[in-house]
């Protein structure tokens, strides 16, 4: 199948072949124009190989449709079954979602994950597997990451791209208590697309501090773990 992609320069890449045994999910907190902005930017230091905009549109920041993954800077300080900094050996896509603990996902953007996911795993055996798929949530949720979020659909992920598999259980770190809280702030939000997108931003940055405070005082040891590597949101 032919894939519509349209290809975007980002500063915030290594020049390097990385092995492809995980894909991780993500959301952006910031609109499409935003996200591009932050990713072409050197001073950022992130990046991640795809963006999907609400409408299905597919972005490629980092090398890695053509069968050959490039080192993306999405992950950030992570761990997932033993394996340390998932930048080593993953892809990450970006879905477009000011938070995904508030708003769903559109259908547009699962059918250009189905189509993606469809390619990568002609590419990558790994990815064949639907344990190979996780959310940035699950490998940084002791740092307060919280995406790709409650509001994204794993059952109907693992359905539509592994039919035939049994689907591993995906649960969200965002506490249900903190969630209802943050839909509240759906009725102050500014109107204009750029406050609209600086809000829900800071949301993101309050939503992550505040899972990382209540997976702290659960569990006094999480979050306190080396932070030096480069990262997405
Ligand atoms: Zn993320």
């Amino acid at each position: 199948m032919t894939l519509n992609v349209n290809r975007i320069k980002t500063a915030n890449w290594d020049d390097w072949l990385i092995p492809v045994d995980y894909l991780v999910i993500h959301y952006t907190a910031v609109d499409l124009q935003d996200t591009l902005d932050i990713f072409m930017n050197p001073e950022s230091c992130v990046s991640s190989h795809l963006v999907i905009d609400t409408d299905g549109a597919i972005y490629e920041l980092v090398d890695c449709l053509s069968g050959q993954a490039c080192r993306g800077w999405h992950a950030g300080v992570s761990h997932w079954e033993g394996v340390q900094g998932l930048n080593d050996c993953s892809i990450g896509i970006e879905l477009v979602n000011y938070n995904g603990n508030v708003f769903p996902f559109t259908d547009a953007q699962y059918q250009s994950l189905h189509q993606v996911v469809a390619r990568f795993k002609e590419h990558y055996p790994n990815l064949r597997d639907p344990q190979r798929v996780i959310g940035h949530e699950h490998i940084s949720g002791f740092r307060g990451k919280a995406d790709p979020g409650v509001l994204f659909d794993w059952p109907r992920f693992y359905r539509e791209n592994y039919p035939e598999l049994t689907a591993p259980l995906r649960q969200a770190v965002c506490p249900a208590v903190l969630q209802e809280s943050l839909m509240l702030l759906k009725e102050s939000e500014p109107e204009s697309p750029e406050a609209k997108s600086q809000f829900w931003r800071s949301v993101s940055l309050l939503t992550e501090t505040t899972v990382r405070l209540i997976q702290e005082a659960s569990e006094p040891s999480a979050g306190k773990e080396p932070s030096a590597d480069k990262e997405s949101k």
